[in-house]
């Protein structure tokens, strides 16, 4: 009998752990059978989705078919999960069940967009392919005004989108003799403070040298459509063109399995900080976005990226009956980002794992920010792409 090896999720992390592991097994004497589940027959870049919505990317360009992992022997199944009864190492579809000996969850975030009332129904936002057209179609028409960039929560998908939009929308405005202001409409009174003062300051002086006004609110309560008014406990914001970032929420299937909510914030899935591992179940990898919190890094690609290539090496070790070493887990991860409309952000956090306090440390620091690096995101991100075409 093959090891069954279950990969849940067609994104980031899904498609990063499929492809190592297939890779990693291949040719190396032992019977593994790799499947990867996920309800849609796209894998979607989702950083490129701001490209569509400012009109530099078509859909096209930004997703690819997760069929061909079939090419290096992955069997790819189209199916809901529903639900996940690690007890008895069984992954529930909407289709039927299947059974594992290990597993890997990268199932992203759910988006609670029904969290505050109005949210769901006004602006406009790219955090999905459709919304990202729509967004593309509200900038077109865009004749000047006040744009309010609101994020109702942290943590959320991508720490930096808000910051890069807000540069993005503030130069674009500016290039086409727009009057108006941008609004960066916020939890935070800095940019991104758990990254470091060097990280923060930058996008700070950046957002400064745009004009764009950081406003920090104390809980979002409503948007209100028809007067056009994004309402916080502590201030009021009119707005021309609303953009917003969606709270994150624990997708279905760990919402409804037993064991799959983080304790004291269930927003999130638990996992181990050092290994990935579910804490009750050592044969399930928790690699995806909706873990991030709980083992203490950002809540965007690159972290999941490396989460999943981690729990990857783990797993081939183990089937190989090589071991892996189990010393924690230091990286260096580098993030690029758009600063604007026409250069480019990059950034660096080495990741440490402090083993006395059982936590993950991370400083970071600023690389660059010039036009090259917007070329080399664009360079990178359209050949992850293309790497599936
Ligand atoms: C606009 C935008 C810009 C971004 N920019 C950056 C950036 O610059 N840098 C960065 O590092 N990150 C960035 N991110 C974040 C990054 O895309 C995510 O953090 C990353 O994709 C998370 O990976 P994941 O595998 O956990 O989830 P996802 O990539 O979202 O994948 C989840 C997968 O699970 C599938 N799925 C969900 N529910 C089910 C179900 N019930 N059954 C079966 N399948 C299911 C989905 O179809 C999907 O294939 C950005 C995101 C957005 C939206």
């Amino acid at each position: 009998m093959p090891v069954r090896i279950l990969v849940l999720g067609g994104g980031t992390g899904g498609l990063v752990a499929a492809r190592r592991i297939a890779e990693g097994l291949r040719g190396r004497g032992v019977e593994a059978e790799v499947t990867l589940i996920t309800d849609s027959e796209w894998h979607e870049f989702q950083p490129l989705y701001a490209d569509v919505a400012f009109g530099t990317a078509t859909p096209e360009e930004v997703r690819a078919p997760i069929a061909s992992l079939e090419r290096l022997g992955v069997r790819v199944r189209i199916e809901k999960v529903t639900r996940i009864d690690a007890g008895n190492r069984t992954v529930e579809t909407e289709r039927g069940r299947y059974q594992y000996d290990y597993l890997v969850v990268s199932l992203g975030v759910r988006y609670g967009w029904d969290a505050y009332p109005g949210l769901d129904r006004y602006g406009v936002h790219n955090y999905t392919l459709e919304g990202a057209l729509e967004m593309a179609k509200a900038l077109r028409s865009f004749r000047g005004g006040r744009v309010v960039i609101l994020v109702p929560e942290v943590p959320h998908r991508c720490g930096m989108y808000p910051y890069e939009a807000a540069t993005q929308i503030a130069e674009a405005m500016r290039n086409r003799g727009l009057k108006g202001e941008v609004i960066l409409m916020g939890r935070e009174d800095r940019p991104m403070t758990p990254l470091g003062p060097d990280v923060s300051e930058t996008w700070r002086a950046r957002l400064e040298e745009l004009g764009v006004e950081i406003v920090k609110h104390d809980g979002l309560q409503e948007v209100d459509g028809r007067r056009r008014v994004v309402r916080a406990g502590n201030v009021e914001e009119k707005y021309d063109l609303l953009i917003k970032v969606p709270p994150s929420r624990l997708p279905e299937p760990l919402a409804r399995s037993e064991g799959f909510q983080l304790k004291g914030d269930p927003r999130w899935a638990p996992a181990d900080p050092r290994t990935f591992r579910h804490p009750s179940y050592d044969d399930v990898f928790m690699v995806g976005e909706h873990s991030m919190p709980a083992v203490g890094l950002p809540t965007a690609g690159i972290p999941v990226h490396f989460a999943a290539d981690y729990a990857s090496e783990q797993i081939i070790g183990e089937v190989l009956g090589v071991g892996f070493p189990t010393t924690g887990y230091a990286r260096t991860m580098t993030c690029v980002g758009y600063f604007g409309a026409s250069r480019g952000y990059a950034g660096t956090c080495e990741v440490t794992f402090d083993e006395r306090a059982g936590r993950r440390r991370l400083v970071c620091y600023t690389v660059s920010t010039s036009p090259i690096i917007r070329l080399l995101k664009e360079a990178f991100y359209k050949a992850w792409i293309a790497s599936l075409k």
